[in-house]
């Protein structure tokens, strides 16, 4: 399969380049030349597979004489190694859970099924060169991706992050790992961590001496598994019965890569009705649905943080997709909510329906609860452990909550932490001390 930017139709890759590079070489995004349309047959025996065999059923649709058929089977196989349960809410709403990885965060998907694949680029090269990948967290991303690459022959992570920002819980969740994982502090800002990353990847020097990757969320190989578990909801859904032209999935929104996945599912056949956009107060996607004009600003801290995004990196994507404003709002619509909804949603769901909503799962599913129309069959996405956002949970239900051995863990573990100044000579010395 050919990809191409989403900037400049031109400027074309193969797959291998595509996951190795992340960008195009224009800042554009890579899209899929054209998206393979699945049998109508294969709708129809969703409910009788497992998540594992969905997942890898669509994954060879998709990536077909690009990669061996048995090591797309091993990735799809050892990235999806847990559970994604769908819990029945009543009035025709359900819940995906998706965090019931190591990180128990969904992005624990999208970063295991890309170092996997990075694994097998590494396994087939002939330099055998290790491939380091080089990315900047601000407190959500660092430990998915640190887990994801963990452990994963020639491949070594250095996460940045920036003094002071972060919790304690998401600096054990990429500091404890160790081995192929190295924890980095700068003594500096989020923007000036961004800056190393950058002057890393432009310096011709340190590219000749290290094969340099970024697991950026643009990535197609974050992108393509996200489209896994809307054919798995599909199918559970489908063996219940309901009317599956009813299937309406809400979706809470950052970077907006969750979303690009679920109108991918949709061109590759899947019959998903309608998408419910969930944002939270940072709503400029919302805004763009409502008004047609797409205005990125600077992001405002909420409670749900791993959506705190002021320009949403895959709306080029959505626009190539969909084409224009009309053809997005005929099946998208936007709910926006503030922190107060936010923090009102998880105690009312919790008192009322007994269930634990994370922050960023609570906009989804009032999103769901404010969009669906009667006749419909709502899924709404749950992308965190509510233990993950231990201080606003227990502060909205008024109670303490168990942290799962999966979380405690980390806590448990010993930092090993590398403090650099917020300069790039000191952090391009400490990586060539490295190889
Ligand atoms: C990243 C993230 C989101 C937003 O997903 P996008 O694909 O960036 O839109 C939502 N919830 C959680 C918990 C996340 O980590």
């Amino acid at each position: 399969m050919i990809f191409h930017s989403t900037k400049d139709y031109n400027v074309t890759a193969s797959i291998r380049e595509a996951v190795l590079h992340g960008y195009a070489p224009d800042g554009g995004q890579y899209l899929p030349e054209n998206i393979p349309t699945l049998p109508k047959a294969f709708m129809m025996n969703l409910g009788d597979m497992t998540l594992q065999e969905v997942s890898y059923a669509i994954a060879n649709y998709a990536l077909q004489g690009d990669i061996d058929a048995q090591v797309l089977h091993d990735v799809v196989f050892e990235t999806l190694n847990f559970p994604i349960p769908l819990i029945d809410m009543g009035d025709n709403r359900h819940i995906l859970e998706l965090f019931h990885g190591p990180t128990m965060s969904f992005k624990d998907i999208g970063t295991r099924f890309m170092a996997r694949l990075l694994a097998h680029y590494h396994a087939t090269k002939k330099s055998g060169r290790e491939i380091n990948v080089i990315t900047v967290t601000s407190g959500h991303s660092g430990g998915a991706i640190a887990n994801g690459f963990y452990g994963i022959e020639g491949t070594h992570v250095y996460i940045l992050y920036p003094q002071g920002q972060l919790t304690s819980l998401q600096i054990a969740q990429f500091s404890t790992l160790g081995g192929n994982v190295t924890a980095i502090e700068v003594n500096g800002t989020l923007s000036d961590c961004k800056n190393i990353v950058m002057e890393a990847f432009n310096d011709p020097e340190l590219s000749k001496k290290m094969l340099l990757t970024s697991a950026k969320s643009v990535n197609i190989a974050r992108l393509l598994p996200q489209t896994f578990y809307y054919f798995w909801a599909y199918g559970q859904l489908a063996k219940q019965g309901h009317d599956m032209s009813q299937m309406v999935v809400s979706v809470p929104c950052g970077n907006l890569g969750n979303l690009t996945a679920a109108v991918v599912a949709r061109k590759m056949g899947l019959p998903i009705k309608r998408i419910i956009v969930a944002d939270n107060k940072n709503d400029i996607f919302t805004q763009y649905l409502r008004t047609g004009k797409f205005v990125p600003r600077e992001s405002e801290p909420s409670l749900a943080i791993a959506m705190d995004c002021g320009n949403p990196r895959n709306f080029p994507r959505l626009e190539k997709l969909l084409g224009d404003h009309a053809a997005m709002c005929k099946i998208m619509e936007g709910f926006a909510y503030s922190d107060e909804n936010i923090v009102s949603t998880i105690a009312r769901t919790w008192q009322q329906e007994h269930y634990l909503l994370n922050p960023h799962s609570a906009t989804a599913y009032q999103a769901l609860t404010d969009g669906l129309r009667p006749g419909e069959i709502g899924v709404a996405l749950a992308t965190s452990h509510p233990a993950k956002a231990l201080s606003t949970v227990e502060g909205a239900i008024g109670e303490t909550i168990e942290v799962p051995a999966t979380l405690m863990r980390f806590f448990n573990g010993i930092g090993h932490i590398t403090a650099i100044n917020s300069g790039y000579k000191s952090f391009k010395k400490f990586l060539l001390t490295q190889g």
